[in-house]
């Protein structure tokens, strides 16, 4: 039975500009109706959980919930799952929205790790991403964090971002690295259809960095994270020893999870399912006592190797040979070109994405799927 949890909550201050997630304006009322309806999926669902090696609540922005909404989340998630004594349990959090009495209050219910998003320090870079909080509050926030005992957090920060040049991402790394944070993520802005700043882009409005900047963005993050002592484990996430995030690691090994609230997903014994994504759809099917469920399909095998390969090789260590070798996959076989050229590399028994591969891996996948005929 799935050990990893997933918890989604919808609500944010306001909508970011390259925001594609599922979050909606936060509303008091609605939040706890909200709480309510994952208590009644949590008493639903409690048997499909074994005893639990993560819970992660994400968002949206979780730290928005009152005090007393978060201790009522986390009373029915203690009545109807066993945690192991070593769960890692994560809050995701952003500046603005957290005060030191807040983040206290999650450590006492057992929150022990929390994921702050950042994104940039530097304040012009902020509001063209529709962010609410100023680098200042960022840094104030990480403080709060600290103070309250959290040793384990974690930095989300994004590069690529219009107007962002190499000097202000070098400046947002030893920004990130200063507030020693044992995580950091790194995303590369991807603008998403749909978004304002799609539109922003595609008006000419907003430019994004050429390609060169990205790469070299790539490259300045890698070094400077490195030379702080953060291991690069996945195409965009760094962490001191012994710090990797133990619940995103379950989904890049293609584990089974479990995921409560509107628009989460499950996965377990090689079948995937989606909760309802309509937020008040959600609510009123659990008022009702019925699952939210939108959809469930099995995986069929070509599927499943898709996915081990194109999670698999997000990791730096790469996938094990015997792992490939038990599926039928002979990548270095078919691929001997991408070994060659210095995109592949065997590292022991593993077969892995180079620097220089990852920084490409979504063109480089399609060409190794091409050959495999997935
Ligand atoms: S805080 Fe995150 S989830 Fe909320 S609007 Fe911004 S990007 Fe979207």
């Amino acid at each position: 039975m799935p050990e990893y949890l997933y918890i989604h909550i919808p609500f944010c201050v306001g909508k970011c500009l390259y925001c594609d997630f599922l979050s909606i304006p936060f509303d008091e009322a609605l939040a706890e109706r909200y709480v309510n309806a994952l208590c009644g999926e949590m008493a639903m669902r409690k048997d499909s959980a074994g005893t639990l090696r993560t819970i992660y609540i994400g968002g949206g922005t979780p730290s928005i919930l009152s005090d007393k909404l978060f201790s009522t989340l986390f009373a029915c998630l203690k009545a109807n799952f066993l945690f192991s004594s070593s769960a890692e349990i994560t809050v995701e959090a952003n500046p603005g929205t957290m005060s030191g009495s807040a983040v206290r209050h999650m450590a006492s219910l057992g929150v022990n790790r929390i994921s702050m998003g950042a994104q940039s320090f530097d304040d012009d870079e902020l509001r063209t991403l529709g962010r609410i909080h100023s680098s200042r509050e960022a840094i104030l926030s990480a403080g709060l964090i600290r103070e309250s005992g959290f040793e384990n957090f974690s930095l989300d920060l994004m590069y690529g971002i219009p107007g962002q040049t190499i000097t202000t991402w070098r400046e947002t790394l030893s920004q990130a690295v200063s507030l020693r944070p044992k995580h950091i993520s790194a995303y590369e802005l991807t603008p998403e259809p749909g978004t304002r700043l799609y539109e922003l882009i595609g008006s000419g409005r907003l430019v994004m960095p050429d390609e060169d900047s990205i790469m070299e963005m790539l490259d300045a993050g890698l070094e400077r994270l490195s030379s702080y002592g953060y291991e690069h484990y996945e195409i965009s996430n760094y962490a001191l020893p012994g710090y990797r995030c133990q619940h995103n690691l379950n989904y890049w090994d293609r584990g089974k999870y479990i995921g409560l609230g509107a628009g989460a997903h499950s996965f377990s014994k090689d079948i995937r399912s989606q909760n309802l994504g309509d937020i008040t759809g959600y609510i009123e099917c659990l008022e009702r006592s019925e699952l939210p469920l939108e959809k469930s399909a099995p995986i069929g095998p070509e599927e499943a190797m898709r996915e081990m390969i194109f999670l698999g090789l997000r990791k730096t260590e790469g996938m094990a040979l015997h792992t490939l070798a038990a599926s039928g996959l002979d990548i270095p076989g078919c691929c001997a070109d991408l070994l060659d050229e210095g995109y592949l590399r065997i590292k022991g028994n593993s077969l892995c994405f180079t620097q220089k591969g990852l920084a490409i891996s979504n063109e480089l996948l399609v060409r190794i799927f091409g050959r495999l005929g997935l």
